[in-house]
């Protein structure tokens, strides 16, 4: 935050704090920094680096933050999970962000789900950052809408076997595994008999039909359009009760979506300061451009804006802390949609006040508006998020004492007062 954030507590303001310091030093360093950044943005990404990050970030204890220690992680918060996030976006790349942001999620559902072999042999190994993730849900004719999926899983004998085709998969050449949901019963676009299923990146029969990442922005994931073809897996690897993933997947969206939106909004945060201190040494007419007021004043609705989201995000992850991650929808719907579609804003915003050099790679500022852009749907799209919030919130709104009748006959009595409350001159008339 820019502002004082008393809705931290100060062992919370110094994880932050810590996390930016190591990020800085231990991370995002010998061969992880700017040169990296600007490589991947040109996807020129490589499966060691994707290994050297996530190792470096499960010496770091950034992996699987709420998984406790028992299993893998270091027993975290969800409060710590969304610093963490927004740290990486902040002094790193937005898509170390993401392949972090999988780990918490994922890992979380490993933990409250799986059985014993998930935990060994998925979970802990990622949590130590041995293991690249991949999270295939999106395919070619269901996004948005992922009852609708297609990709089936048969039982036969001890195996799985699965048949479909995902795309945009982030990772997807350099993951060791694929977190994959699948319909393993049911009929198109029913919750039920939505399961999921962990499938090793090197089974026979997946074979990566596009690569995907020359996109707008957040590359150097090696997203592809993938197939599975008869893939055989262990029966061990469902996640879970077979057909009931579809509350698991619910669940690890919702907190998916204070993840993304805090590490659009620690990126869109760098932007700013870029922006601020650029302006406050560029001159326009022999004076700072942050002199002129119609610039300053942009300045202060970010920095308003930018608190106001990290606030609301704290809010949600302090819900899930103290009642789990399916806690709090609404909340965590509000926290992603403005958080995404503020640190595109400000991200644009920041360009605008700077000019033409803006939009150069002179400043990372024109990378961060091309990466924070898919946050406004991935993950959740702010349409869908505001259907969230709007149904809860008209729970929370509508009153039932309130007079329908009066409606339109407010000179008869106002509809939101009882009878023994109308103002006199309506009662008298
Ligand atoms: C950079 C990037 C990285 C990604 N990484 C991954 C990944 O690693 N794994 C993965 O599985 N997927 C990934 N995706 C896919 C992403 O999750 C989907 O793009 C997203 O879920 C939207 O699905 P869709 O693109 O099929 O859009 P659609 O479902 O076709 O929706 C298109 C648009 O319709 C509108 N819309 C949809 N539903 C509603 C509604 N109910 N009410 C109102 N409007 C609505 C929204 O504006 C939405 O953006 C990634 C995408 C991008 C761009």
């Amino acid at each position: 935050m820019i502002g004082e954030d008393t809705v931290l507590t100060d062992e919370e303001e110094t994880y932050l704090a810590d996390a930016i310091t190591t990020l800085e030093t231990e991370v995002f360093v010998d061969g992880l920094g700017h040169d990296h950044f600007r490589a991947l943005d040109e996807n020129d990404g490589s499966r060691e680096e994707w290994q050297e990050y996530v190792s470096r970030m499960g010496d770091a204890g950034f992996n699987a933050i709420s998984v406790p220690e028992a299993h893998g992680g270091p027993g975290g918060t969800i409060i710590e999970t969304v610093l963490a996030e927004q740290a990486i976006g902040y002094c790193g790349n937005i898509v170390h962000a993401c392949q972090t942001s999988l780990t918490q999620h994922v890992g979380r559902t490993m933990y409250e789900h799986g059985n014993q072999h998930i935990r060994e042999a998925y979970l802990e190994p990622m949590a130590a950052g041995d293991l690249v993730v991949a999270q295939a849900y999106t395919e070619p004719r269901s996004g948005t809408d992922l009852a609708h999926l297609e990709t089936d899983a048969e039982k036969d004998g001890d195996e799985w076997v699965i048949n479909g085709e995902k795309r945009f998969i982030d990772f997807a050449p350099y993951a060791d595994f694929y977190f994959t949901p699948v319909r393993t019963s049911g009929d198109d676009g029913d919750r039920e008999g939505v399961s999921i299923i962990v499938i090793d990146r090197d089974t026979d029969g997946i074979e990566l039909l596009q690569d995907q990442s020359d996109w707008h922005g957040f590359r150097g994931t090696g997203a592809s359009w993938m197939r599975f073809d008869d893939v055989r897996v262990p029966e061990a690897n469902l996640v879970g009760n077979e057909g009931e993933a579809w509350s698991y997947i619910t669940d690890e969206l919702n907190l998916e979506h204070l993840t993304v939106a805090r590490y659009c909004l620690g990126a869109s945060q760098q932007a700013l300061e870029i922006a601020a201190n650029y302006t406050a040494n560029r001159e326009v007419n022999e004076r700072p451009v942050s002199r002129y007021q119609a610039v300053n004043h942009k300045v202060a609705e970010m920095v308003t804006k930018l608190d106001g989201a990290y606030l609301l995000n704290t809010r949600a992850a302090r819900i899930m802390d103290d009642r789990g991650v399916s806690a709090g929808r609404m909340e965590s719907a509000m926290a992603k949609w403005l958080g995404n579609e503020l640190a595109h804003e400000i991200a644009d915003t920041c360009i605008q006040i700077m000019g033409g050099i803006g939009t150069t790679t002179s400043y990372p500022v024109e990378q961060t508006q091309r990466d924070v852009r898919a946050g406004r749907f991935m993950g959740g799209a702010t349409e869908v998020m505001k259907s969230v919030v709007q149904h809860d919130a008209y729970k929370l709104l509508l009153d039932e004492e309130f007079d329908a009748e009066l409606v339109g006959n407010e000179r008869e009595g106002l509809p939101w007062l009882n009878e023994d409350e109308q103002p006199a001159q309506i009662a008298d008339e």
